[in-house]
Formats: C-alpha cells, sequence, structure tokens
C-alpha cells in the first residue's frame, strides 16, 4: 500500500511537472543558446581586430561554456533600450556595466556583485576643480541617460540641493561625456571609475575631481518576469566560483587596467629609442621591406607603434609579436611563429599590402597607405564603416584628412547604430595611423646623412585642424 501511494504520488508529480512552464535555465538550455543584452563600449563588448571582446563579454562567455551553450550577445543603444529589453524578456539577462540602484533594484532580480565600481566626478585639469559634493551645485554637468549617476542627482536634488541641474547625454560609451568637458562645452562628467580608467590616455587633460559617494556594485539584471529563480541561483554560483579561483580578478585585470591603448608619444622618448633600440632591427626589416616593395621607414614605424621593437612583445588580448597579430591573422599570413622577427614582419608587411590590394582601386597614395594601416588597426569592416559616416557627413571617403574625422563617431551610438559592424575604438585607429605618420617622417628625415636633428614639424602635418577638433588634440 504504501509502496502504490509513492508510485501515486511520483506520477502525479511527473505529470505535474510536464504541464508546468519551463523556468528560463530551462529555456536556455533546450534552445542551445544564451541571449545576453550589452551596450557597446570599451568595458563591456564591442569588436576589434580579435572579434568581440571587452569584459562583460568575456565573463558571459564563460557562463555560456560552463552551462554548455553558446553565447549570443546584443548591443542595446541606450540604457533605458537595455531595461525596455528585459521587460519585453527579449533577452536572459542584462550585462552591461550596470550599477546596482535603489530603483533598478526594485523593479529587477539581479546577480551577486561580480565588481566595485566608484562613481566619479571629472574635470578638465586648469578649470575649476569642486572637492564635494557640494561644490557641483550651479556647474554644468552630463550624465549617460538612464544611468546610476542621472538617479544619484536626482536623489541629491530631492535631498535639498535644488541648484543642482545636469544634461543627460542619449549614448551607451561615456566616451561622449569626456568629449564634452574635454571641448569645455560641459565643466563635469559622472562615469564610473573603470570607464575612467580604460578611456583616460586618451584624454590626458582630464582628470578625476573625487569620488561621488562610495564603492557600488556591478551587477548583471534578469528580465523582472518568468522563472528565473535557478538561472539565478547559477550565476551566482558561477560568479562565486570565478571568484574563489581567481578568474574575476585576472579579468579585472585584463580588460579595466590603464591600458596604454594608442597614446601619444613624444618626439623625443621616439627618437631616443629609434637610437636605442632600432638597430639589431633596421637591417632585418629593411629586408623584409624590399621583399613587399614597402617603404622601410613605413614598416619601422608601424613596427615602433605595434611593440616599441620588441619581438616578443605579447598583449592579453592574445596578439603577439614585433608586429601584433591575431593567431588568425598569422595564420593566414603563414607564419607559424609569432615571436621570431622575421615572420612577424613578413606577416605584417604582407598583411598590410593584401589589405592596401582590397581597398577600392580609386583611393590614391598616399590616402591609400593610410586608410590602410586603419584598416590594419581596426579592420577592415569597420574602416568601409568609417568610410559610409565620412559621405553622409559630406566629406571624401578617399581622403584620410575626411576620413579620421569619422573614424571617432564609431563610438558614438547613434553614428554606430546604423552601420553595418558597429561600435569601434575609432578614435585609437584615427591616433594609431597619425602615430605611425609622425614615426615615419622622424625615420625618413633621420635617415637622410645630413639631418640628424628632429624634422621642423607642425602638429597640422600630422594632425588635420578638423580632428583636433574632436579630440585628438589632448593626444
Ligand atoms: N554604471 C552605469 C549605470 O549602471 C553606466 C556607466 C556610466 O554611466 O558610467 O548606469
Amino acid at each position: 500500500m504504501q509502496r502504490l501511494l509513492t508510485t501515486l504520488t511520483l506520477a502525479w508529480l511527473i505529470m505535474l511537472g510536464g504541464c508546468s512552464q519551463p523556468d528560463s535555465l530551462e529555456r536556455i538550455q533546450s534552445r542551445g543558446e544564451l541571449v545576453v543584452i550589452s551596450r557597446n563600449s570599451p568595458t563591456t563588448y564591442y569588436l576589434d581586430k580579435t572579434g568581440p571582446t571587452g569584459f562583460e563579454y568575456a565573463l558571459a562567455g564563460l557562463l555560456a561554456q560552463e552551462l554548455g551553450v553558446k553565447l549570443e550577445m546584443r548591443p542595446a543603444f541606450s540604457l533605458d533600450g537595455i531595461f525596455e529589453t528585459l521587460q519585453r524578456e527579449d533577452a536572459d539577462f542584462a550585462a552591461a556595466g550596470l550599477t546596482l540602484t535603489g530603483q533598478r533594484q526594485a523593479l529587477y532580480p539581479h546577480s551577486a556583485s561580480y565588481y566595485e565600481l566608484t562613481p566619479q566626478v571629472v574635470y578638465l585639469a586648469g578649470t575649476y576643480r569642486p572637492r564635494e559634493t557640494a561644490d557641483i551645485e550651479d556647474m554644468s554637468i552630463v550624465v549617460l541617460a538612464g544611468s546610476s549617476h542621472a538617479e544619484a542627482l536626482r536623489a541629491l536634488k530631492q535631498g535639498g540641493m535644488q541648484n543642482l541641474t545636469w544634461r543627460e547625454i542619449a549614448e551607451v560609451d561615456s566616451m561622449e561625456l569626456l568629449d564634452l568637458v574635454n571641448a569645455g562645452t560641459a565643466q563635469l562628467a559622472i562615469i564610473d571609475s573603470n570607464e575612467f580608467t580604460v578611456q583616460q590616455s586618451l584624454f590626458p587633460r582630464l582628470k578625476r575631481a573625487f569620488d561621488l559617494g562610495s564603492e557600488q556594485d556591478m551587477v548583471w539584471y534578469l528580465p523582472p518576469t518568468g522563472d528565473n529563480q535557478r538561472l539565478l541561483q547559477s550565476i551566482d554560483t558561477f560568479i562565486d566560483q570565478l571568484q574563489r579561483d581567481g578568474t574575476l580578478a585576472s579579468l579585472h585585470e585584463e580588460y579595466f587596467a590603464n591600458t596604454t591603448g594608442v597614446s601619444r608619444i613624444s618626439s623625443h622618448t621616439f627618437t631616443r629609442n629609434m637610437h636605442k633600440l632600432l638597430p639589431p632591427y633596421r637591417e632585418l626589416i629593411k629586408r623584409v621591406a624590399a621583399e613587399y616593395q614597402m617603404d622601410w621607414h613605413l614598416l619601422a614605424a608601424v613596427a615602433y607603434q605595434e611593440s616599441y621593437w620588441n619581438p616578443l612583445a605579447t598583449s592579453p588580448t592574445g596578439v603577439r609579436g614585433m608586429m601584433m597579430l591575431t593567431l588568425p591573422t598569422a595564420r593566414e599570413m603563414g607564419v607559424d611563429d609569432r615571436l621570431d622577427a622575421a615572420q612577424s614582419l613578413r606577416g605584417g608587411a604582407r598583411y598590410l599590402k593584401n589589405i592596401k590590394r582590397r581597398l577600392p582601386g580609386d583611393i590614391h597614395e598616399p590616402d591609400r597607405t593610410w586608410l590602410a594601416l586603419a584598416a590594419y588597426n581596426i579592420g577592415m569592416g569597420h574602416l568601409e564603416d568609417a568610410r559610409v559616416i565620412t559621405e553622409r557627413q559630406g566629406g571624401d571617403p578617399h581622403l584620410w584628412r575626411d576620413v579620421i574625422k569619422a573614424l571617432p563617431l564609431l563610438q558614438k551610438s547613434k553614428h554606430f547604430q546604423n552601420t553595418r559592424y558597429g561600435y569601434a575604438r575609432g578614435l585609437e585607429a584615427a591616433t594609431y595611423v597619425q602615430n605611425i605618420r609622425h614615426y615615419y617622417s622622424i625615420l625618413e628625415w633621420q635617415d637622410i646623412p645630413e639631418n640628424k636633428a628632429l624634422p621642423p614639424m607642425r602638429a597640422e602635418d600630422y594632425l588635420p585642424a578638423a580632428v583636433s577638433n574632436v579630440s585628438l588634440l589632448a593626444l
């Protein structure tokens, strides 16, 4: 009798189970795909020459691996858009450098914290520096629309700071905010500490004024409806595991550390390095350049920009060697040892030549070389997007001096949402090419025996005025 009862209860339970809706974890597993809504920014998710990258992409990728499914990451074009996607249950969760706030917490289930950040008030060096919250009343402030910082400012205003005003910018990447402060259009921007650290090398005149409040948690948010219990549990166990085994710390290091990015190196440092580091590789560079019918000064300038002529250079994103080749590019170019200087130089030279060949025939020298270098840094797809933007803006997509103005726009959602390949670190690509041109001209100049001093360069020789107006002036 006892046995029969147990069997009946079991059958009943199985029936019940059969009728109930699958929970979100089951749905992920049966579709074989984890759908994550994110936003394009250097700290979250974007495409670079190694493919999709960014902290959130890496973290969500590890979870997908753990669950045995594929990762499908989609970009939203505003912070509000991220939460609207969750409302519609169009994603399993949001992973976008999102801060845990009171208002969001009341509406959305969230994961354990996987990073602590501090909101920072940023100002332009040489202008008035506020030291505490009371000082920012009456100043012009910009924040991302729908951000945790807008929420914090609203709370301060309700708390009695009646003269507090701010502008909310409809972007998903805080670079737009930094641009506004850099140009003097706004006095202050409020952005997360990790975002400021990553972008600071592009804006050397911007400084942290003070921290707005204390440390906050970065979390993943889940849709407000549906049965998310088990998914949430697996996420929290996963985060806990990554915290314990040190993976999370290395991801922080890899993606949030102060990247040198592509920053400007002074002519003097370059000239010093040219005398100190170049001699052992000069003949090799000349030989490889001759094989590919390239000006050796150009190849040397690219190699310096890539690795400071260090054949053993490696980066956490997996590019290595004197020409910092990705693994797929190296394979394509027949390089089997990326740390071998000759192989790396040959691979890089060949790759650059391939890119040049693939550019439309009506792009002439020297623009052809500068555009090819931009593609070498950012990828052909993103360069093509920048050329489309150039045309939309009334510029000439065959000319570097016009395309360079469009490249930084690939970081702004109002532009990149209408492109084929989306967000890209366009400002870095523009700087990359300008740096190479700068080194190239010094190398050429020095190579003429009677010229031992620095060439008489004017900034506009390598920094077109229009670009200086964007942000490059600060570089
Ligand atoms: N962490 C911010 C938020 O959750 C977004 C990034 C920023 O505004 O700096 O709204």
